[in-house]
């Protein structure tokens, strides 16, 4: 188990396919690399050449699954690619998990990436084993390669569009997608519109797709548009563009959270700016729980766009009082090693007593989940001498688990769940606790109604009922 795991959410996975680009290697490597926040645990990349698809993942960062390319891959023809970056929210770490996944069914090889989280999983891996299919990985996206087989063999006559279509209305819960076969690539997002998946248009005519906006500009594609709820986007190798279908958009569930955490504030998703959204929420917690302090201290990275925005509003000056290690990868550490909670929380981040010393300080975070390690960091930084320690939390307390794609700890263990409101300062170690309300937090995105965006890890109020809940 990682320390990470124990203590923050976990990002999940990011998307990235293209056609047509002068350099379709490149642009899907510079699409997954700045994508990489989104899941470090391993990457993939299925590309198209001369009617055929080769495949190559492995565990470990993007730079690290490119480097390990086959030599001929750099001079090959390649016309189109999908390729994904992973964190296991469902299925294991083994590297059999990392996708694309790719299936040869009945002569066509079709890839599959997937960004989300399946709620009819488990109810749907029993219904198909019992129809004779074999599983070879634990994780979600198989599922819908069975169901497409089933779907060619048994009632589409071999169209994949028209079994995609059916098999597609098979699932429930969260999934942006991205399917390749060797002649087309096609950009899905379920009927909700939990997870992000926007379009992108290269100077040249070539089309890219990728879960944030932020990989268009580095691989130098202009956004077009995001892939729509209920939406199938087909794209062939002559970089025409077809939309199918499969759902109606009866209502939105776009994921609040890669606002307030997840997304890179560089990108704009579900129509809003990351930057402005997350600074807005840094403003509107100043509202409505000022802070009477000295200086306003961000915890890096997620945490500093809000804090500007705190700042800004209530005109205290901020600085840089915690310093990041960049270095600090997803360490393993035993759970039973002696390395104290102290020791663990300054290991990523490290207070400057400089910074610190004799001031009334107030902390701005996105979020707090089991609380040990703030606990920890409190204590570092009133060791430093902070006269006072106070915090602000750009979003209202997590309560509830994710079934959407967000590695949550358990229920039981958050900490606005083991404490009330009242106790939550002092167990903290701190003078002084404000989070940002619900509403509050839905008034910082413009694009979509506040009843377009999923709330349920704070208000329970989930937009698709999970399996076993
Ligand atoms: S439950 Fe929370 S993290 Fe999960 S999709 Fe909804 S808002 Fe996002």
């Amino acid at each position: 188990m990682t320390f990470d795991k124990l203590e923050s959410p976990r990002e999940y996975c990011g998307l990235c396919g293209v056609s047509g680009a002068a350099n379709p290697l490149e642009a899907i490597y510079l699409g997954l690399h700045s994508q990489q926040h989104r899941g470090q645990e391993a990457a993939g990349i299925m590309v198209g050449v001369e009617g055929d698809c080769r495949l190559h993942r492995d565990n470990g960062l993007v730079d690290d699954v490119f480097h390990s390319l086959p030599a001929d891959w750099r001079q090959a023809a390649i016309t189109h690619a999908i390729g994904h970056v992973r964190y296991s929210t469902a299925g294991g770490s083994s590297v059999v998990n990392a996708q694309p996944l790719m299936a040869d069914l009945a002569g066509e090889l079709v890839g599959v990436a997937h960004n989300g989280t399946l709620c009819n999983s488990v109810w749907l891996r029993r219904k198909l084993q019992e129809e004779g299919a074999i599983f070879q990985t634990s994780s979600d996206t198989e599922l819908l390669l069975h169901l497409l087989a089933r779907g060619l063999r048994k009632h589409h006559n071999g169209d994949l569009w028209n079994a995609l279509e059916a098999a597609l209305r098979e699932l429930r819960g969260a999934y942006s997608l991205l399917l390749m076969t060797r002649s087309h690539w096609a950009a899905i997002r379920d009927p909700l519109g939990f997870r992000p998946l926007c379009l992108g248009r290269f100077p040249d005519g070539g089309w890219m797709s990728a879960s944030e906006t932020i990989a268009f500009d580095v691989a130098g594609a202009r956004f077009e548009r995001e892939v729509e709820p209920g939406e199938i986007v087909v794209v062939d190798g002559r970089g025409d563009l077809e939309s199918r279908r499969f759902a109606p958009v009866k209502r939105r569930a776009h994921c609040i959270f890669e606002h307030v955490y997840f997304a890179r504030p560089g990108s704009y998703v579900f129509g809003d700016s990351v930057y402005e959204a997350r600074k807005e929420m840094g403003r509107q917690l100043a509202r409505e729980c000022p802070a009477d302090v000295d200086l306003i201290v961000p915890v890096p990275d997620s945490g500093v766009f809000a804090a500007f925005g705190f700042a800004e509003q209530s005109g205290i000056p901020l600085d840089m009082g915690l310093t990041r290690n960049h270095y600090v990868g997803r360490t393993f550490i035993d759970p039973g090693s002696h390395v104290s909670r102290g020791k663990m929380a300054t290991r990523k981040l490290q207070p400057i007593g400089e910074a610190l010393r004799g001031k009334r300080i107030c902390l701005i975070e996105d979020s707090i989940v089991r609380g040990s390690t703030s606990r920890a960091r409190i204590r570092a930084i009133r060791e430093t001498g902070a006269r006072e320690v106070h915090m602000r939390v750009s979003c209202p307390p997590h309560r509830h688990g994710c079934y959407f794609g967000i590695d949550f700890p358990q229920r039981e263990s958050l900490l606005a769940n083991q404490a009330e409101f009242s106790e939550m300062a002092d167990i903290l170690h701190l003078d002084s606790l404000g989070y940002l309300s619900r509403d509050g937090m839905l008034g910082c995105v413009k694009a979509y109604r506040p009843q377009d965006y999923c709330c349920a890890c704070f208000d329970g109020d989930y937009p698709v009922r999970p399996e076993g809940l």
